[in-house]
């Protein structure tokens, strides 16, 4: 059973006052058996880890360049998100592949950075809404994960958030059913290509999580956590997600 993971992406928001919701989090977290991390914008990584340095919750990046150092405006490294004190970092995000034409082999080359960091990687995949209509999640979402993960991540931790595009944002959610046979394909895609180590990998849902659904949808087979966009900016929102555990 892989420990579960609940991880806020708070996307392009927040402000240096944002750490007082950090805060927030950190205090109500209580006695959770989940990993709990929230992902600020990068330019908040260091206040919000050194406002959570007393605190379980790790502190996550959104995204990193694949390569260590160079001449790339505007770009941030994996070794500056770990250097500023996050643990891990969410790649392939699908506002990363589709806003910024990210390709499994980008997010592959990205994975490869985050691990020179000692970065987590959480690596995201999903189908769009007309993949989805026309019933190619599955197929879209295995080679997804075929063609982002590298065989280096063998033997060191990491996770995958499955975030279907069209539930991003919207308040539509697939069914828990069809949550669990999309994770049951990454699950089985990820023992095949890393064997037993591939049982322990955490699969997280993404896409309109909120407290009213949170229990139902973390007590999927399968579902190894959430990765919450909106309802992660409001700390009471985001810990009874925490709690729907
Ligand atoms: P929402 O929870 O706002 O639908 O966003 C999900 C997401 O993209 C998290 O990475």
């Amino acid at each position: 059973e892989p420990v579960p993971l609940i991880a806020g992406n708070w996307k392009m928001n927040g402000l240096a006052s944002s750490a007082a919701e950090a805060k927030a989090i950190a205090e109500g977290i209580g006695g959770t058996r989940a990993r709990v991390a929230v992902c600020p914008p990068a330019i908040l990584t260091h206040r919000i880890s050194e406002a959570l340095a007393d605190s379980p919750v790790i502190v996550g990046g959104q995204d990193a360049h694949w390569d260590d150092a160079g001449a790339f405006t505007g770009d941030i490294s994996a070794e500056m998100l770990a250097d500023a004190g996050a643990k891990l970092v969410i790649l392939g995000h699908s506002e990363r592949r589709q806003g910024y034409r990210e390709t499994d082999e980008v997010v592959r080359r990205k994975v490869l950075a985050a691990l020179r960091a000692g970065l987590e990687p959480l690596v995201c995949v999903g189908e769009t809404l007309e993949e989805h209509d026309a019933g190619q999640a599955h197929a879209v979402v295995t080679r997804q994960v075929r063609g982002s993960l590298p065989p280096e991540l063998k033997g060191t931790p990491f996770a995958i958030g499955y975030e279907p595009v069209w539930a991003i944002g919207t308040g539509r959610t697939p069914t828990c059913g069809q949550i669990e046979q999309i994770h049951r394909a990454i699950r089985d895609t990820l023992v095949d290509i890393f064997g037993e180590d591939g049982a322990s990998v955490p699969i997280l849902y993404g896409g309109s999580v909120k407290p009213s659904n949170a229990a139902e949808i973390l007590h999927t087979a399968e579902v190894g956590g959430a990765l919450v966009g909106g309802a992660s900016l409001k700390a009471d929102e985001f810990l009874e997600i925490v709690r729907a555990l």
